[in-house]
């Protein structure tokens, strides 16, 4: 299995220290070429959503990766990676819009945007959320699986091939939701 990380700008790198923790054989997408590569997965990190979506464009990703998303590429996104794949988004533009719900950025306000908690996450155990200028999901469509929820907002969710956290899990040392991401890559 191969992972391919969005390497535009933001945490991109930490996700591949993550993967390689795991075992998994990763590379990082930073030009058009990149996708000449064969990859069964792509992570989509946090960082500046407005930004990445700019480079996307200007860099020509944009298309292939959304069609491929779209065709049933498992994609991970986290934060900005979120707001990424949103079809609505508060506060910022829509980019590749594959996901029914609504995101909400900066939901938390600038500066109390950044913090750290525990939460159940797809129903198991708790894992460590760290939040940094988030964003969370203020509406989700009827096809989309709520996985956890922090103060009554939505933190996490799946739609068939496509999972989001509004948190930063490469940041912390849990593994959990990335084993929950290697499991929908498997099946
Ligand atoms: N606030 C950022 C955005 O709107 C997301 C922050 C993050 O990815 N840590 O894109």
């Amino acid at each position: 299995m191969t992972v391919a990380i969005l390497a535009l700008q933001g945490a991109f790198a930490e996700h591949g220290q993550m993967l390689d923790r795991l075992g998994v054989e990763n590379f990082e997408i930073r030009q058009k070429r990149d996708l000449g590569r064969s990859f069964d997965a792509l992570i989509l990190p946090g960082g500046e959503s407005t930004v990445m979506g700019k480079l996307l464009r200007e860099l020509d990703l944009f298309d292939e990766l959304r069609e491929r998303i779209e065709k049933g590429l498992p994609v991970f996104g986290t934060c900005a990676g979120l707001i990424l794949l949103a079809k609505d988004v508060e506060q910022g533009t829509p980019c590749f819009a594959t996901m029914n719900l609504c995101a909400r950025r900066n939901a938390y306000g600038r500066q109390l945007g950044s913090f750290h908690t525990d939460g159940v996450f797809a129903g198991d155990e708790k894992v460590p959320m760290t939040f940094i200028r988030a964003p969370y999901i203020s509406k989700a469509g009827e096809d989309v699986e709520i996985l956890a929820e922090v103060d009554g907002h939505i933190v996490a969710a799946r739609q068939g091939n496509q999972l989001v956290t509004a948190f930063h899990p490469e940041l912390d040392s849990d593994m959990q939701v990335y084993k929950y991401f290697m499991a929908m890559i498997e099946k």
